[in-house]
């Protein structure tokens, strides 16, 4: 093990990834050290939402020597905006789940005519320290059809079609997708930071 790592997430996929990706460290989600909380994410942008939740958690562990890790992701579709985007999680309203929005997101397809067009994959993760706010991004591109097929992965998956490829990440192994996923790309990054900023507590 060469250091701790908090994440500053409740969510037991990603908890369960990011422990998987990060097995050189010891990784907890924040809720094993203190009582979960709400967060509002109120930010602009996917940096700004990983940046809000990984500083409050580590701003309520106080601990100067915690590493907080956090991520906020989506997908985004430029002919239409960029929607769902930051929106991704909450796309169909409060009752949102990944069915509701990945169909609310068909919808918008159909609804302009469109049965397949460019579309992103955005990670962006944060790392809270005593020393400061870090962030790193990774993406991941290829086309959103109208036409979802396959149960593989979550979200919006089933509707998406990374770039070099013929079928949807609903019907590609999970193992194809975490070679070039947006998370994976982020995590690569992340992952040099996180070795920087343990060195010293080694
Ligand atoms: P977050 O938990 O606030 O970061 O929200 C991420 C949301 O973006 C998820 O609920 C999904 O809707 C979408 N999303 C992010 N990454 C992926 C992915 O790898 N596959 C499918 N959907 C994703």
């Amino acid at each position: 093990m060469i250091g701790k790592i908090i994440l500053a997430s409740s969510n037991r996929g990603k908890i369960a990834e990011f422990k998987d990706y990060l097995r050189d460290f010891e990784v907890l989600s924040y809720e094993e050290v203190i009582e979960p909380f709400e967060i509002e994410e109120y930010g602009k942008s996917f940096k700004e939402n990983a940046i809000i939740k990984s500083r409050a958690v580590f701003d309520r562990l106080n601990d100067k020597n915690a590493i907080v890790l956090s991520d906020d992701s989506g997908i985004s579709v430029p002919l239409l905006n960029g929607i769902p985007g930051i929106y991704s999680a909450r796309f169909a309203g409060k009752e949102a789940n990944a069915q509701k929005n990945l169909e609310l997101l068909v919808q918008k397809l159909k609804e302009n005519g469109i049965e397949k067009t460019d579309a992103f994959y955005t990670a962006a993760i944060a790392i809270s320290t005593e020393k400061g706010d870090f962030s790193v991004h990774g993406w991941m591109y290829g086309k959103v059809t109208d036409n979802p097929k396959g149960n593989n992965g979550f979200g919006y998956d089933p509707m998406f079609i990374p770039q070099g490829f013929e079928k949807t990440l609903g019907e590609l192994e999970a193992n194809v997708k975490e070679k070039f996923s947006h998370r994976s790309r982020a995590l690569r990054l992340a992952l040099i930071l996180l070795k920087t900023l343990t060195k010293d507590k080694r």
